[in-house]
């Protein structure tokens, strides 16, 4: 069976793991970094890139170039990309196959199966669009489970005591935080709350617009209408945040930013962390909120409370640090890399679902777990789960913080006599009222034996199974007819749209290990044109002249190839003519290899 590895799809930034040989252990990607940005872009001829290659080009194609995504996920959305208009699971697998395939190229072997995370407060709709995303990038989503479930988890094998623990996660896009209890083999998430609109981004574009205004001030120049521009100082933003993480202060620099009516402008802003926090305090001050439902809905206080884990990039700020410290009133541990650790867990997931963890029935989320190396996983629902019943009222069947699978009837009735139908929202979300919550999908149940109202008897039943992903059915009991009830929601794709999509990501696939070979193909030919005119000047005099013409000319002819298919142009079709004319090179320069080879055996220049 291949490796289940685990997948942290973040918001700026993805990572993936491994289990080996017990320990989690962190892929690096093609280019050599732990965590790959969740970055997607298009370039003007048509290349998909993901990841560094395309965040690298952002400046210069921001309108091609996708980050954040993970935001849109759920959502109607869609977005031009490519030529193509593209959903969010569609751009999401995009990130998921690049990790998948580099997770393979460390691995040796293919890779079909993967756990992913998810913020805790990513509602059922999101996290089945996480699920189809994976389904799309080819990967079978053995497991979705809670990002701070994951860090948890990751920190859970290396400490065994029992205690209650706060995993406070602020990442590039979303912010979660979740009380959980580690203890005997059992980690249980008692409560979870978020932002899903908070995090590092946000601290970035404060600091950018300060960046926009202070250079409109100084230069009258607006960076805010010039794109290219934006995103330069975008990422400067971003550089001198962390940059105020480490230090006191941040020099902004960036020459020729921007061409002013008396020549090219340049950026030289000094940033202090004093100026930075006070941009940023009420952004800080908002992971208050969450904080204190999560306490209150598991019921604890503080004082209650083991330990607090940092998890997520924007928890190396240090205002953020302060701000945990005096909410709960003890340091934050920082003993997990908090960019890494939710990848770990998931992996460490994927081990135990693959049995190379753990004997046993743990993973089914029923086994009562007692030895020190098994980890029973209880996530919860981060939000109740309701239907709409008459006078718009929310009638629940799943309370929030209910632990998964969980499953749970309800018998309702009709509101009007000789009805036979009924249409029924199902909600999510804590208001009383359903306009209130959001309508995750509709069912409607036909077929209802005709009869006063009040009088037939439907039974509603809801499975939220171990992903949060829910499942309704509904029966009739006065007839006994149950109904076949699918869930639609609109934002969520429906089975062909997810089917083309897999036939659209595959033909990418081709593509993209086409253009390799392309790359590959001209790396080899560029290399035989540099040797070969190194030959030939060390030894060209040695053949006879109609060698020589003929080596000349084939050499010329490969360089041509070589310089009309640059490495940004190079596509499958320059690949035969190159491909020949190499053959070519080599059967006319054989002579020419040989008395080169022999004249570096000999030691002379
Ligand atoms: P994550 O989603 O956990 O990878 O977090 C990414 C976010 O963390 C991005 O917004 C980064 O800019 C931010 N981040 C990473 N390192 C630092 C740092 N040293 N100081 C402040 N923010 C950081």
């Amino acid at each position: 069976m291949s490796r289940i590895i685990g997948i942290d799809l973040g918001t700026t930034n993805s990572c993936v793991a491994v289990l080996e040989n017990g320990k989690p252990v962190i892929i690096p990607n093609a280019e050599g970094n732990r965590t790959t940005p969740s970055i997607v872009a298009f370039t003007k001829n048509g290349e998909r890139l993901v990841g560094d290659l395309a965040k690298r080009q952002a400046v210069t194609n921001a309108a091609g170039t996708v980050s954040s995504i993970k935001r849109e996920m759920g959502t109607d959305t869609r977005l031009e990309l490519g030529g193509k208009r593209r959903t969010p699971q569609e751009i999401s697998a995009m990130i998921l196959h690049k990790l998948k395939t580099d997770a393979e190229a460390y691995l040796g072997e293919p890779v079909s199966d993967a756990v992913i995370t998810v913020p805790a407060y990513f509602n059922d709709v999101q996290r089945q669009a996480t699920k189809d995303a994976g389904r799309i990038a080819g990967l079978n989503v053995r497991r979705i489970i809670n990002e701070p479930t994951a860090a948890a988890l990751a920190y859970g094998l290396d400490h065994g005591e029992s205690q209650k623990i706060m995993v406070y996660d602020l990442g590039g896009g979303t912010f979660d935080v979740s009380i959980i209890e580690i203890g005997d083999g059992v980690i249980e998430v008692l409560s979870t709350c978020g932002d899903n609109h908070l995090g590092g981004d946000d601290f970035d574009q404060r600091l950018t617009n300060y960046l926009v205004s202070e250079f409109k001030q100084q230069t009258k120049y607006n960076i805010a209408k010039d794109p290219m521009a934006l995103q330069r100082v975008r990422e400067a933003a971003e550089k001198a945040k962390k940059e105020l993480s480490a230090s006191t202060t941040a020099n902004v620099n960036l020459p020729f930013l921007a061409q002013g009516r008396s020549g090219p402008l340049h950026m030289d802003i000094n940033v202090t962390r004093a100026v930075f926090e006070q941009l940023t305090r009420d952004l800080v001050e908002r992971t208050t909120m969450p904080v204190q439902t999560a306490l209150n809905d598991a019921g604890l206080s503080v004082s209650q409370l083991g330990r607090v884990l940092l998890v997520g990039g924007s928890t190396r700020i240090p205002a953020v640090q302060d701000h945990v410290r005096s909410l709960v009133g003890m340091m934050p541990s920082k003993g997990l890399n908090p960019d890494e650790c939710v990848a770990m867990g998931a992996a460490i997931q994927g081990g135990t679902l693959e049995g190379s963890l753990i004997s046993g029935s743990a993973g089914n989320g029923m086994a009562a777990a007692g030895n020190g190396q098994e980890i029973l996983l209880l996530d919860v629902t981060p939000l109740s789960l309701s239907i709409e019943t008459v006078g718009g009222v929310a009638t629940r069947l799943i309370e929030r913080n209910s632990t998964l699978p969980v499953h749970c009837s309800l018998i309702f009735t009709t509101a009007a006599s000789c009805q036979t139908k009924v249409e029924i929202p199902v909600l999510q979300g804590e208001r009383p009222m359903a306009r209130d919550n959001k309508t995750i999908g509709k069912f409607r149940l036909t077929g209802i034996k005709r009869a006063p109202r009040g009088v037939p008897q439907i039974e509603v039943t809801f499975d939220l199974d171990t992903n949060g992903i829910l499942k309704v059915s509904a029966k009739d009991l006065g007839t006994g007819r149950a109904q076949e009830i699918v869930i639609s929601s609109s934002s969520n794709l429906s089975e062909a749209e997810i089917q083309q999509a897999i036939r659209d990501a595959q033909e990418y696939a081709v593509a993209d290990s086409q253009r390799k070979e392309a790359m590959e193909v001209r790396n080899q030919a560029e290399t035989l044109v540099v040797e070969t005119k190194e030959a030939f000047r060390v030894c060209g005099k040695e053949l006879n002249k109609a060698d020589q013409k003929q080596v000349k000319n084939d050499l010329a002819n490969l360089e041509r190839l070589v310089n009309r298919n640059s490495p940004e142009k190079i596509t499958a079709d320059a690949l035969p003519e190159m491909k020949a004319a190499m053959e070519q090179l080599q059967r006319s320069s054989a002579t020419l290899s040989q008395l080169y080879a022999n004249h570096q055996a000999s030691g002379q220049n």
